[in-house]
Order: C-alpha cells, then structure tokens, then sequence
C-alpha cells in the first residue's frame, strides 16, 4: 500500500443515514488528506519515502512519521471497510466460522467490539486483528496505534476519534458505534484474512 488517498468505493452520500456526506467531506476529504500530506512531507528525502505503509507503521519509531504513517493506514482499512447499509449485516464462510470459534457468536464478538470502542478513553481506535496463531483479537489502540506495532495483521477498525461522529451524532458515541454494523463490508473485511 502507497501514501495516497485511497478510492472511495462508494458516493460521498453512500453510507447514510450511517454516517453523512457530510462527515465523509471532512473526515475523509479533509482529515485523511492532511495526514497524507503530512506524511509525504515528513518522509521526504528520509529513508521511509519508498516504503510501503505497513512496513512505516510496522517499524518507525514514536513520533510524527509513525502518527501520520498510522493515521493514513488507519483511515485507509477504515474507509475501505464500509459499504451501502444494511440490515442483518453480518460476516459468512471463514471469517465468521474465526468469529464463532473465537468469540462465540456473532453477536458476543459484537458486543466485545461495541465495548472496546465505546470504553476507550480519549482518542484512538477499537481494532479486530489477527494473530500469528491465526486467533482473532480485539484490542484498543490510543491515537494512531495499529495491531501492526504487536505483530497481529488488522482486519477491522472503529474510529472514535470524535472527527469520526461528532457532526451526525454529537457526544453519543455508543450509538454511532451500534450503527456501524449496517455498513461493514465483510467480503472486504474476510480478504484481509
Ligand atoms: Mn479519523
């Protein structure tokens, strides 16, 4: 994966009422933009210029380019994961025979995933990884952190960032968080694997 801004594979206005075109404009056209540009700027004429992201967030140490360089990957895997809402949304094939074994049930990984979002403080991200083994994870990242620093290859991500729904739903956190489920994308998500 390149510094750019990735393709949007879907309309500005394609993830509502989930989340607006609105917050796509800023979140996506304006957020993801600076870290892009940021991070172009910061690994200009450095050793990280040619190098892949992963390998940027994989290996740099604590500081601008590692918070750029995550926060590029980061939005990246988060805008790719996300498409047209809809009802009973849920993963198929092996991704969700992973989900059962390791969480459960569908809905106790959900509710796991909900929790990690909802109860970290501050900013940063609730991410489902997988591990060496092949075991799923969920884990809490403050900030630009990605499962990628421990070694585990990140599957799905939370934003919550208040960037990622202050405009459409304010302060509720815990609900935006619940609405998410209608739009991922879990063939995008299972290619990950
Ligand atoms: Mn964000």
């Amino acid at each position: 994966m390149k510094n750019e801004m990735p393709r949007l594979p879907y309309p500005t206005n394609g993830l509502e009422p989930v989340i607006s075109s609105e917050t796509i404009e800023y979140h996506y056209g304006k957020h993801l933009q600076t870290y892009v540009t940021n991070l172009l700027n910061l690994t200009k004429g450095t050793e990280y210029e040619q190098k892949e992201i992963e390998e940027i967030v994989a290996t740099a140490p604590n500081g601008g380019i590692f918070n750029n360089a995550g926060q590029v990957l980061n939005h990246t895997l988060y805008f790719l994961q996300f498409n047209t809402p809809r009802q009973n949304n849920a993963p198929s094939g092996k991704l969700a025979e992973l989900i059962t074994r390791d969480f459960g049930s569908f809905e106790e990984f959900q509710k796991q995933m909900e929790s990690a979002a909802v109860s970290l403080f501050g900013s940063g991200w609730a991410w489902l990884s997988v591990d060496k083994e092949g075991k799923l994870q969920i884990t809490q990242e403050s900030n630009a952190g990605n499962p990628l620093r421990q070694g585990n290859k990140p599957l799905m991500c939370i934003d919550v960032w208040e960037h990622a729904y202050y405009i459409d739903y304010r302060n509720r956190r815990a609900d935006h968080v619940k609405q998410l489920w209608e739009i991922i994308d879990w063939a995008a998500v299972a290619d990950r694997l």
